[in-house]
């Protein structure tokens, strides 16, 4: 059945009438970016024109664009703060949305150290979900029989709290997958997993994965995708198979389960699946047992088309690691989101990890962009006179922006913090490249860490150092990910003012965890619950280091006047240096704490 999709080099038909359907929504809604644009923005207006926070700005019923431009100010997190804990703490009146607050998602981003919490209501499920559909129409396009087989999803959900007033608070994905939506899809067959609901909604990070690999290895056959949600997951669940293969083979082997899966449901649905296979066990074992893991992913699971991780943005430093693994399989990333608002889907998947761009799909929010010039990044906003912004339908190819929302859930012209830039149009949509997110200097999985908490967790790790006389007079980072998983590397340079009394061995080593206590929640939850990062380590470099790094910059046209030393590095012959200046290496010695439960 031929459509004009018009979606870019498609290479076959949609689908079946379902995807011709979600294909030709995709083109109306860009036809008409513009016009759908200034509808949502009506809608949210008002039906949210008796909630507390618009009637501060007094609109008085005004539903238009330059109302709401001249009225409602640019806002932070920061500045919603004490209204949203009013709503954690039970205030049920109509603060944001007049619809209720259904539960709050906890983003990664952090604000004084603790996730952002991030009110939502219940009908922006249904609004994820159509984006969600949307996806597989687009990649049928491009990559056809994706119904003749499963996909190996690496899917997790994360620990969820109750805040004072009793509203659940937890990431956006455990929510959704704890969904009815999700629990109770209906069986499509271009989107089958291996992996049994039990098994992505065991709450132990160790029985979901051992249970999603084990049913992986099963169905090795039928697997034509593999993935999760970001590079890192995808990382973590090969460093799972490296050290677990042993035991998955045995249970292949003899068709019995792990002692250490436990969960009942868990156990139920794998008896359900497991069956001998001592054939199978074998195959594992020859793969797996002689220590080269170079393309494991196909030669385990031989028909994969093509990896579907995301790999835009922080995840990129993973690409060579993936492609090492996989023998340089496509790499999709097939959407743009966040806990605040879902943005839009990739309509061109099958392209290079540099040229991704996403689609914003008009009527998933009110999208507005700040003009964003890395020289004179407008960091602080003034409140009055509100900035002019530019509209989604307005922006320009090649320039950069700052996204800033406003949501059905009742933000209204909130900045997340994403730097995005405008590579072309799908039709009346702009098309946008992930350029980054502000202020993030170290990032291993999810976490995020600014210059202000590495510089806060330095401090509090020099407390130790001080009965030794010894301070640190410069330091920098990077994220190191050549193992899995990836783990923060401090260098640290020394001013001992009584040499003959050197901080110890065991006291740098607590320096390392001091360091990790004071980094955000959701660090400390990638250390204790998701392993997804590795032990802290501090790099001690001689003295004068920091002094030849100057010299390095300068000899590269730095000025003198201006250059301060950089809080992150990456450049290869900076990293050479700065190893070849090591005189001694700390391991964090023990996890720090972390519990879901918020800290304030
Ligand atoms: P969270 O609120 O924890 O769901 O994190 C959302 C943030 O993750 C976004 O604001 C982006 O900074 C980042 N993110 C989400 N999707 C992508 C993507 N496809 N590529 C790069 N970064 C992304």
């Amino acid at each position: 059945m031929a459509i004009d999709c018009g979606l870019p080099s498609p290479l076959g038909p949609p689908a079946g009438e379902k995807d011709v359907k979600a294909l030709q929504f995709i083109q109306e809604m860009t036809h008409n970016t513009d016009s759908v644009q200034e509808r949502v923005l009506c809608e949210i207006l008002s039906r949210n024109a008796d909630t507390e926070y618009l009637r501060r700005f007094q609109l008085n019923g005004a539903t238009d664009r330059d109302t709401f431009k001249s009225k409602v100010p640019v806002v932070t997190y920061e500045d919603l703060q004490p209204d949203i804990q009013r709503v954690a703490n039970g205030d049920r009146s109509s603060i944001f949305s007049s619809h209720p607050i259904s539960e709050f998602l906890t983003s990664s981003g952090t604000s004084a150290g603790e996730r952002k919490l991030i009110p939502t209501t219940g009908e922006e499920m249904d609004r994820r979900q159509l984006l969600y559909s949307l996806l597989m129409p687009v990649m049928n396009l491009y990559m056809p029989g994706l119904d003749k087989g499963k996909g190996l999803y690496f899917l997790f959900i994360k620990a969820e709290t109750k805040t004072p007033g009793g509203l659940v608070a937890r990431p956006v994905l455990t929510s959704y997958y704890k969904s009815q939506q999700f629990k109770n899809r209906p069986y499509d067959p271009y989107n089958v997993y291996t992996s049994p609901n039990e098994a992505i909604l065991c709450p132990d990070s160790f029985q979901s994965m051992y249970t999603q690999m084990l049913c992986g290895l099963i169905m090795r056959h039928e697997v034509l995708r593999v993935g999760a949600v970001f590079a890192s997951g995808l990382l973590r669940a090969i460093r799972f198979l490296q050290l677990n293969w042993q035991q998955l083979a045995l249970d292949i082997s003899a068709g019995t389960l792990n002692p250490k899966i436990t969960d009942p449901s868990v156990k139920d649905s794998m008896a359900k699946i497991l069956k001998p296979d001592p054939e199978l066990a074998d195959f594992i074992t020859k793969e797996c047992s002689g220590g080269n893991w170079e393309g494991i992913i196909t030669r385990i699971w031989p028909n994969t088309k093509y990896l579907d991780v995301i790999v835009t943005g922080a995840m990129a430093q993973y690409i060579p690691t993936l492609d090492y693994y996989s023998g340089g399989l496509p790499k999709v990333c097939t959407m743009y989101a966040s806990s605040e608002c879902y943005f839009g889907l990739n309509l061109n998947p099958i392209c290079k990890p540099s040229e991704v761009s996403y689609t914003i799909m008009p009527n998933m929010g009110y999208f507005e962009f700040l003009p964003h010039d890395d020289s004179s990044s407008p960091s602080t906003l003034s409140r009055d006179p509100p900035p002019r912004l530019v509209d989604l339908a307005d922006l320009e190819v090649g320039k950069y922006y700052e996204l800033v929302i406003t949501t059905y859930s009742g933000l209204c012209r909130y900045r997340v913090g994403d730097i995005l830039q405008v590579t072309g149009f799908h039709n009346k949509a702009p098309q946008f490249r992930f350029v980054r997110r502000k202020n993030v200097l170290l990032s291993i999985d999810s976490d995020k860490t600014d210059e202000a908490e590495l510089q806060k967790s330095i401090e509090n790790a020099s407390v130790l150092l001080k009965e030794f006389k010894t301070s640190v007079v410069e330091y920098t980072s990077f994220a190191d990910t050549k193992s899995i998983p990836g783990h923060y590397v401090i260098y640290w340079e020394l001013l001992m003012k009584d040499p003959s009394n050197p901080p110890t061995n065991e006291v740098l080593n607590q320096c390392c965890l001091a360091m990790e206590e004071s980094l955000n929640s959701v660090y400390r939850q990638g250390r204790v619950a998701d392993h997804s990062i590795g032990p802290l380590e501090i790099r001690v470099v001689k003295n004068g280091t920091f002094e030849e790094l100057m010299d390095y910059a300068i000899s590269r046209g730095a000025s003198i006047n201006q250059y301060k030393v950089p809080r992150c590095v990456s450049f290869t012959p900076i990293m050479e240096l700065l190893d070849s200046r090591v005189v001694s290496v700390h391991f964090s010695p023990a996890a720090p704490h972390w519990t879901p439960e918020r800290r304030h």
